[in-house]
């Protein structure tokens, strides 16, 4: 069976005792976490993060660089003014390499140009070391020309061993 299936009955229990209907759309603590899609990340709950308070922008590793787009819809929209950058140990871009992924998913069609051409615009973005990777994310958001001067940016780790989240810088 599909979990796309359960989605409306877990909804219904939700929905059952809702009261944040209130909330306005920009976030009411003005920062924004990026962090990894891991499914065993969960921002909300290991950081302390309520329904209403904060943007968290997820994606393989946590990549600031892929997280750019909604970083400045965040700022210049939603005023947001602090971003933590949060990934993980254990993470899945410790375990490739780019050209590795791309050779992969050609393979899987061999021949086919078009897959091949797209694959190879794609940088996966991935890192041999975590907290290295924090560090490299946060300096990649305070030298951006896009992201707001002033912006505070901090970088954590999170072990998934231990549930611990330390901050890197
Ligand atoms: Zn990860």
């Amino acid at each position: 069976m599909s979990v796309h299936l359960e989605f409306l009955k877990k909804n219904e229990q939700y929905v059952a005792d809702f009261d944040k209907g209130h909330l306005p759309l920009p976030p009411a603590k003005k920062y924004t976490v990026v962090t990894c899609m891991d499914a065993r990340v969960e921002p909300a709950r290991q950081l302390g993060i309520e329904l209403g308070d904060a943007h968290v922008i997820r994606n393989a590793g946590g990549s600031a660089k892929d997280a750019l787009r909604s970083v400045v819809i965040s700022q210049r929209l939603l005023g947001t003014r602090e971003i933590a950058v949060f990934h993980h140990t254990d993470c899945g871009m410790l375990t490739f390499l780019t050209n590795d992924l791309r050779s992969l998913v050609k393979a899987a069609e061999p021949g086919n140009a078009a897959v091949a051409e797209a694959v190879d615009k794609i940088e996966f973005l991935e890192f041999a070391d975590v907290e290295e990777s924090v560090k490299a994310d946060v300096k990649f958001l305070q030298e951006n020309p896009l992201v707001l001067k002033g912006t505070t940016v901090t970088g954590w780790t999170y072990d998934v061993t231990t549930g611990k989240a330390k901050r890197v810088i």
